[in-house]
């Protein structure tokens, strides 16, 4: 590996640096972007396409998320190796993006992770 630039830039959105050589992906899907939603407080919509969710924490020590949904409620805390690989799983096209499947490969979360990957564009190979 050579070159290993990190240019940040605000707003423009371009993806650099591919890290998955096998499955090119066009989303914007990273633990870096999940920082920044929490930094902006991006809201995006569950799995079942009405719930606004948004993520709330993001531990950089334990790598895990929070989510708050509208009514308050903050979730229990989802790690994102967990999340990369479920992640990596619908890039692959082992599992289809929808809240029932998700819900299967880690329980009570398939309507959140629907949204969050949909939000992301990872439904659009
Ligand atoms: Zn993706």
């Amino acid at each position: 590996m050579k070159g290993k630039a990190q240019v940040k830039q605000e707003g423009s959105g371009g993806i650099d640096g591919q890290k998955e050589e096998s499955h090119p992906m066009n989303c914007s899907f990273g633990w870096e972007k999940l920082v920044e939603m929490k930094n902006n407080k991006i809201q995006f919509l569950a799995g079942d396409g009405y719930k606004r969710l948004r993520i709330v924490e993001a531990d950089e020590k334990t790598r895990s998320i929070h989510m708050i949904c509208e009514l308050g409620k903050i979730t229990w805390p989802l790690r994102f190796d967990k999340l990369q690989e479920v992640h990596h799983k619908v890039h692959a096209g082992v599992v289809t993006l929808i809240p029932y499947e998700m819900d299967r490969l880690i329980p009570t979360w398939g309507n959140f992770i629907t949204g969050l990957l949909r939000y992301l564009g990872c439904d659009k190979h």
